[in-house]
């Protein structure tokens, strides 16, 4: 990694949460376009982050949480 790249890759964290100034964000684009290993960090980084956005929106569905404390009050009172 040479010094654009250390570089690139500090910008790519705010890069990915939309922290960039326009400008900042063009640079980084251009460095993406020129640098394969830093592009290739950047897709993995922003793929990550969309699968965990997709996950912390994928709460446990209600129908389950209901079903499940059914479960568990049948459980109690089979129990009694
Ligand atoms: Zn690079």
């Amino acid at each position: 990694m040479d010094e654009h790249c250390i570089e690139a890759v500090e910008l790519l964290y705010h890069y990915l949460d939309g922290e960039l100034t326009d400008e900042r964000r063009s640079l980084i684009q251009h460095h993406l376009d020129d640098c394969p290993p830093c592009f290739e960090a950047y897709d993995f980084e922003a793929e990550l982050r969309i699968i965990v956005r997709q996950k912390c929106r994928d709460r446990v569905p209600e129908a389950l949480v209901l079903r499940v404390a059914a479960a568990l009050r049948q459980v109690e009172t089979a129990s009694e």
